[in-house]
This record gives structure tokens, C-alpha cells and sequence, in this order.
């Protein structure tokens, strides 16, 4: 991939209108562009990034036995009125058509999953089910003010489960519980799973994957001995209080931003859409809904938030839009030559999408800013000094300092996280 030829470039002057780091970093380094607050299009590098999130949650969803669909985003109102969420949910958008009718756009799928997965669900012999999808969802926000962080439509994967009992509902989300953990951890991020009231959605208990971080919106407290954590809004212990669980440590706060949760639905929607199943003695069974999300393009606008320091972008390697990035220095001939024959052995051996060659005719203090402002994991540089010695000069994004590396040993010398 050259860099030249790319379209989303990095631009010279950060956004003006941008208070927060992703939003700000994402925008200049030509990730993403802002449409209006809380809506972005994705440029070539931000959507591989935002794709290689989708994949690793896609992955995670497969292994718990969820299967795969995509869901309408436009929704009857009638859907939403059998619920109540038409009334209920202010950040639900109303659309009004020219035909008299009124539509929702999807701020979640219950009022679309449920009616679909309980009409072929038959008895209890049918259930669990797990449906997921990953979908574009659209919240009617006052303040749109965190770039990716709170978008008026953003990608999100949610998964709608169906139980027979309460014990099922448990057991699967014991389940969910750890594959959401194990997605956090291959994104590099610590998260920590709150309790907190269901909010609109249900009046049972609901679980919150927080992430910690100072450009969160939530504030939690939690013990670094037992990882039991609360959200502040609705906790009853403080700061400094010993851990009600373990009581082996006193309790610390954090901001925090929240990038999963998940809702016992109980028999709300099973119930509103008068779809029982047969019993297995017998009778009619309400099916336990549960509703599981993660944010995907709010995890995008986490991780830039944690993954940067004051030069730019520093990804980690799992969801880095290319792996290396090669930049020759000067117009040198020889150097442009060696440079091209780097970037053709390197494209052989990850593949051409995880190579970006920074071909252009521009200093070489654009070109090592721009590498550092578009984060890729290794930087590779040729330029006429390092070619003297029959070398390039190779640098982590995340190390201090670069090392020579003979131009015959960069592809085999690819650190681990690169190579794979
Ligand atoms: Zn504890």
C-alpha cells in the first residue's frame, strides 16, 4: 500500500472543534472524518482498524455458539410500542414518512430479535438460542461531545439469548462474562465488570464491562485485590472504604468508560410480543431474554484514548491498520530503489495491506511525524546514510530508539507481534 495513493492522509493542523484525544488524533491522523458530532465516516485506515475489532469480538461471539445475522435498522413503530420503548427511550429517533407512518431507528435490536427468534422458537426443547450481530445503532444524543467514545450512530455487537429458566440465563452469561473478558484482553485493554440498575431497558439487574480510563465518563471504585468494582452513581461504599467482598484491600476510584453490558431482560419481551413456547410437561414457557453489547467503534475511540502518547497513535498490533510502515527518505535514486525492494519483500511476506510505503516527495520531517502520528507498530526507514552501511534503521512505535538492521535482515527479523 503506498502512501501516496491513499485516500484519508494525515492533515497538518489538529481539529479545532475536537475536545477529546481519539476524536482529535483519529481526525488529523486520517482515520475518520467528522460528518457532525457523533457521526463519522471511516476512512481506509479506520475502517480496517474498526474491522479488525469486529473480528476479534466475531471471533469471541462464534466460540460461545452465538450465530451470526444482521438485523433491520429501520424499525415498524408498532415493534416498539408493544414494548413501550417508543415512549419510554428518549434517545430512540422517530421517522416520520411520507406516507403517514412512523419508523424507529434502531437504538438497539430487542424489538426486532425477539419477535424473529421467539416465531420459530416452537418449546423449551428449542431454547438456548444465541443470535449476534454486528450493526450500525443510532441514539438520539444531546451531547455528542467524545469523538467515537458516544456517537449518535455508532457499530456495536449485540447478541439477544433465549433461556428456559433462570439457571440457563446464568449459566450463558458466565459464559459471555469471560468471552467479553478474553475480547478486552486481545485488544489490550483491562476491563473491569460492574452491577448497575437495568435502566430503560429492565428493571432486573444489568453488568458493565468499564475500561479504566481518564477520558471515561463514568467514575467506579475498585478493589485491586478481588477486581470487585461499582459504579459510583449507585454505590453505597466510598473511596478508601475496605472491600465489602474481600475486605484484603481498600477500595480506589477511577474514571472509567463503559464498553460492554449486558441485560437480563427477564420475560419482558417474551411477554410483549405474547410469544410462549410449549413447556416440557406440558403448559407455556415465557422465555428469559438477555441482551449482550460491546461498543465497537466506542472501542476504537478507547483504545486511541490509551493507546498514544504526545506524537500520536500508538496501536497495539491486534488492531493496527498495517503492521509496518516503511518511509525512504530523500529522492535518491538508490535510495527509492531500496526502499521499493523493502517494501515488495515485505508485502510477500505479511501481505500487501500490512505494509503502508510512504512514497511521497516531502521532508523527512514530515514523513517520521506522520509515522508517528498514524502509529503502526514497526517503523522501517531507508534512507542515503542508513543505505551507506547496506542497512535500515528500525524502530517499535512504542520503543525510545531505532536500531540498524542489514536491509538483508529486516523481513526475517520482524519482532513476533509484527510477524504473525
Ligand atoms: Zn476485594
Amino acid at each position: 500500500m503506498r502512501y501516496s495513493q491513499l485516500f484519508g492522509q494525515t492533515i497538518r493542523q489538529a481539529p479545532k472543534d475536537e475536545t477529546t484525544a481519539n476524536a482529535r488524533l483519529l481526525v488529523q491522523a486520517g482515520y475518520v472524518d467528522k460528518l457532525m458530532a457523533g457521526v463519522y465516516s471511516y476512512l481506509p485506515l479506520g475502517l480496517r482498524t474498526l474491522d479488525a475489532i469486529a473480528d476479534i469480538v466475531r471471533e469471541e461471539m462464534d466460540a460461545t455458539g452465538g450465530q451470526e445475522v444482521r438485523l433491520p435498522m429501520l424499525h415498524p413503530k408498532a415493534n416498539w410500542v408493544a414494548t413501550g420503548g417508543w415512549d419510554a427511550i428518549d434517545i430512540l429517533f422517530h421517522v416520520p414518512s411520507r406516507t403517514g407512518r412512523e419508523y424507529a431507528l434502531g437504538s438497539s435490536e430487542e424489538e426486532v430479535a425477539a419477535p424473529l427468534a421467539l416465531a420459530r422458537l416452537q418449546t423449551v426443547a428449542d431454547l438456548p438460542l444465541a443470535i449476534y450481530q454486528i450493526g450500525w445503532k443510532f441514539r438520539d444524543e444531546l451531547r455528542s461531545k467524545s469523538g467515537l467514545m458516544r456517537g449518535r450512530e455508532f457499530l456495536m455487537c449485540d447478541m439477544y439469548s433465549f433461556h428456559a429458566d433462570q439457571a440457563d440465563f446464568d449459566r450463558h452469561y458466565a459464559t459471555m462474562k469471560d468471552a467479553y473478558l478474553r475480547v478486552f484482553r486481545r485488544l489490550g485493554l483491562t476491563a473491569k465488570v460492574t452491577e448497575a440498575s437495568g435502566g430503560a431497558f429492565s428493571d432486573k439487574i444489568s453488568y458493565e464491562f468499564m475500561v479504566v480510563t481518564d477520558a471515561g465518563e463514568d467514575d467506579i471504585l475498585f478493589c485491586p485485590a478481588c477486581d470487585w468494582c461499582v459504579n459510583v452513581e449507585i454505590a453505597t461504599v466510598a473511596a478508601g472504604a475496605p472491600c465489602p467482598i474481600c475486605h484484603d484491600a481498600t477500595l480506589r476510584a477511577a474514571r472509567a468508560s463503559e464498553v460492554g453490558n449486558v441485560f437480563d431482560l427477564g420475560e419482558k419481551y417474551s411477554r410483549a410480543f405474547e410469544r410462549p413456547v410449549r413447556g416440557a410437561s406440558g403448559g407455556t414457557v415465557y422465555p428469559i431474554m438477555g441482551c449482550f453489547g460491546i461498543g465497537i467503534s466506542r472501542v476504537m475511540g478507547v483504545l486511541a484514548e490509551i493507546c498514544h502518547d504526545d506524537r500520536g497513535l500508538v496501536w497495539p498490533a491486534a488492531v493496527a491498520p498495517a503492521r509496518v510502515h516503511l518511509a525512504t527518505l530523500g529522492s535518491d535514486a538508490a535510495v527509492v530503489a531500496a526502499g521499493e525492494d523493502l517494501y515488495r519483500q515485505l508485502a510477500s511476506a505479511l501481505g500487501d495491506r500490512q505494509v503502508l510505503w510512504d512514497d511521497r516527495s516531502v521532508s523527512a520531517g514530515v514523513k517520521l511525524a506522520d509515522a508517528d502520528l498514524i502509529g503502526l507498530p514497526l517503523r522501517v526507514v531507508v534512507s542515503a546514510r542508513t543505505l551507506a552501511g547496506g542497512e535500515a534503521e528500525v524502530k517499535s512505535r512504542d520503543a525510545a530508539d531505532a536500531r540498524r538492521v542489514p536491509l538483508s535482515d529486516v523481513v526475517s527479523g520482524l519482532p513476533g507481534q509484527v510477524a504473525r
